[in-house]
């Protein structure tokens, strides 16, 4: 079976960094159908639009998206192509690698955020010069898409069951219901869970992470919270994520565009490439996920390493160090 993969570059080191992904994927034996698209910044320039149609056409019919940065047009990208592949779960990994500097090298944690609704679904009011609103939405109906997922993916990964955290003693109706619904589907699926409540998680998670795994969370708890996990782990740098829908998903590193290194050919990749690693499992590919993973892991240990790490290494040097020990 092929599996067609959109391809979209972007803006910045975008253009440099998801090349190099895909020329790992190459060097597999899967069978990839690439299929290019533009989008961002560059793409506006030329012809006003940030997000071509074709372009959103391509990520909501094909397989999987692989995506790498966009400029300032970033929310008018990002936004509509998450809401392409339906994507109602991101999934962030803040995993810290060995021989890279963290504040906490024992942090290995997932995220998994509710992706359509809390606070960010865009109900804002300003009613008068003196007061601002903002309607929060809960469903019953996302929060068991979630928790399905969540269930899922701690029996496929051989997790022991996931976190949930919330703010329900405050927000009694919208995390309420979250909360309950997503323990009472846990529940059902056989799945244990914990919850903290999401101040103290903050809290907790500095100072102890390797008691957390998997975390389930609201929108924003889950934006806030997934960040301050990667600091623990050495910044933006390293982190991948994915956005997953019901049929399909798209794969974007957790950095932007670099402006400051774009076009000098020293981008780490390793971001990018580990999102590459996320769709291989995505797709089935669990193993060669695996050994996608290990080739990068032995390779930021090891060297060769790009300048974020210390390094004077290129981002070619460092992808075809990869390539060469998958
Ligand atoms: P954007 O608005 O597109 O997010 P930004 O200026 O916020 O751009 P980021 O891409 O978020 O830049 O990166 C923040 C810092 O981290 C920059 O100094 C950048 O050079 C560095 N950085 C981010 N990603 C990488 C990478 N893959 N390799 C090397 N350095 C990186
Ligand atoms: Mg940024």
């Amino acid at each position: 079976m092929t599996h067609e993969i959109a391809v979209v570059p972007g803006d910045g080191i975008g253009q440099e960094v998801t090349p190099a992904a895909v020329e790992v994927l190459e060097s597999l034996d899967i069978d990839f159908e690439f299929v290019e698209a533009e989008a961002g910044d560059a793409v506006k320039e030329a012809t006003g639009e940030a997000l071509p149609q074709e372009t959103y056409d391509l990520a909501a019919s094909a397989d999987a998206t692989l995506f790498g940065a966009a400029g300032e047009t970033a929310a008018d990208v990002i936004l509509p192509l998450r809401e392409a592949v339906d994507s109602f779960v991101n999934v962030r990994p803040a995993k810290a690698y060995p021989g890279i500097d963290a504040v906490r090298p024992e942090t290995d944690l997932v995220f998994l955020r509710e992706n359509t609704e809390g606070v960010y679904a865009g109900i804002e009011d300003r009613l008068t010069e003196d007061v601002a609103t903002l309607t929060r939405v809960t469903t019953q109906s996302a929060s068991r898409r979630l928790a399905e997922f969540a269930c899922d993916y701690v029996e496929d990964s051989e997790h022991d069951g996931f976190t949930i955290a919330h703010k329900a003693n405050v927000m009694r109706e919208t995390d309420g219901l979250f909360r309950d619904t997503v323990a009472e589907v846990a529940e059902e699926r056989g799945v244990e869970t914990d919850e903290v409540l999401m101040d103290a998680f903050a809290t907790h998670v500095c100072l102890d992470p390797a008691q957390f795994d998997v975390v389930v969370c609201p929108n924003l708890a889950g934006d806030v919270l997934s960040d301050l996990a990667a600091g623990l782990v050495g910044g933006l740098g390293l982190l991948p994520s994915a956005n997953v829908g019901p049929d399909r998903a798209l794969f974007e590193p957790v950095h932007g565009t670099a402006p400051d290194i774009a076009g000098d050919e020293v981008a780490n990749p390793a971001a990018k490439i580990i999102s590459a690693a996320m769709m291989l499992d995505y797709l089935g590919h669990e193993e060669e996920s695996e050994a996608v993973q290990a080739a990068v892991e032995t390779t930021l240990a090891e060297g060769p390493r790009t300048p974020d790490l210390g390094g004077d290494a290129s981002t070619s040097d460092v992808t075809n160090a990869i390539i060469d020990r998958l």
